[in-house]
């Protein structure tokens, strides 16, 4: 067989093995249930094991002092990471098309504008149940007002419904797993900041799981024990140490969670500068936007941006956007056919 027929090959069954864990062994439902419990796991294991086991060993020669500030870090990155995990996973950009939407949109003077020019409109919506005429983004195609087939109601453009949540999404960008809940407009700080510390916490576990591996555990342990599988039967028949196995898992875990992360935090990286969805982003639509950089970080994370990385202030600052009119965007500039 030809190496490119090989490849396809292996990619197709690749996707079907995959098909067939979706469907079957986890479909989307049951990885709702599972991802933020798993994530909840990790996340407490990874600071007891890292500040308990690994650090003292790692770090006590170099006096108690650094043992106690390497402590103290992990524990403020699993808080940052813990806090706005709960922000993502409760709070909800789900579209209730009520004049209590609005209020959310008391923002700054240039937004007052928005919100009156917003109540209007979702008064007159729901007077007829249908897209205004004079809304300018009724136009045509990926931009516009449309009803759900779902849940049956008029929603406003860049509005996606998401079958898990079992609503429409203002402005959605994705539905994740490991909060269980859908990220939009109002929680995309949250998860942009959780994926921050994350991948801060998880290159800073690495490296210390790295160390405590090679000073600690390399003389006592055989090169395959690298293999988790080697790992869990050498433990089985009580060969190995079960400090080896357990790191062994975390290493995994960390390195796979390193991918994942880097991926989704590239990703948002080049979308918010853009002022577009991840859904848009990778689907190539690019919109006509009038907004400054500064603008469109403003839409995600409010006023005093930096603020959001110590405390979660979205209540005090919310997202300086009006995700129903988006009245700065006049048009779609790319896109590909199917959205046009
Ligand atoms: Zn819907
Ligand atoms: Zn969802």
């Amino acid at each position: 067989m030809m190496p490119k027929e090989m490849l396809e090959s292996l990619l197709k069954g690749c996707f079907r093995l995959s098909k067939f864990c979706q469907t079957t062994v986890l479909p989307h439902s049951r990885m709702n249930r599972l991802g933020p419990w798993l994530f909840l796991l990790e996340m407490f294991c990874l600071c007891y094991i890292g500040s308990v086991e690994i650090i003292p060993k790692l770090w006590t020669r170099y006096g108690p002092n650094l043992v106690l500030m390497n402590q103290a870090f992990t524990w403020f990155l699993g808080m940052e990471i813990l806090m706005n995990w709960l922000c993502v996973r409760f709070v909800t950009s789900s579209y209730q098309p009520d004049l209590a939407q609005i209020q959310l949109l008391k923002l700054d003077d240039r937004s007052q504008q928005y919100t009156d020019y917003t109540k209007s409109f979702v008064e007159e919506n729901l007077r007829h149940r249908k897209p205004a005429e004079n809304n300018r983004s009724a136009s045509r195609g990926y931009f516009t007002w449309s009803t759900c087939k779902s849940c049956k109601k008029v929603r406003p453009a860049r509005c996606h419904h998401c079958s898990i949540c079992k609503t429409c999404v203002l402005a959605r960008d994705h539905h994740c797993f490991f909060s269980g809940n859908c990220v939009g407009y109002k929680n995309l700080r949250h998860f942009f900041v959780f994926l921050f510390y994350s991948m801060y916490a998880t290159v800073y576990a690495f490296i210390h799981a790295t160390a405590f591996y090679y000073l600690e555990l390399w003389p006592r342990t055989i090169v395959l024990e690298i293999i988790p599988f080697v790992t869990f039967l050498r433990n089985l028949f009580g060969q190995g140490e079960y400090h080896t196995g357990v790191l062994i898992l975390v290493w995994w875990a960390l390195g796979i969670f390193l991918i994942i992360g880097a991926f989704q935090f590239i990703d948002l990286l080049l979308e918010i500068p853009e002022g577009v969805t991840s859904y848009e982003f990778n689907c190539g639509i690019e919109l006509e936007d009038s907004r400054s950089l500064t603008e469109k970080i403003r839409a995600v994370f409010g006023k005093y941006w930096l603020l959001n990385f110590l405390v979660p202030v979205h209540f005090i600052f919310p997202p300086i956007v009006d995700p129903v009119n988006w009245p700065t965007i006049s048009g779609i500039k790319r896109a590909p056919d199917e959205f046009l």
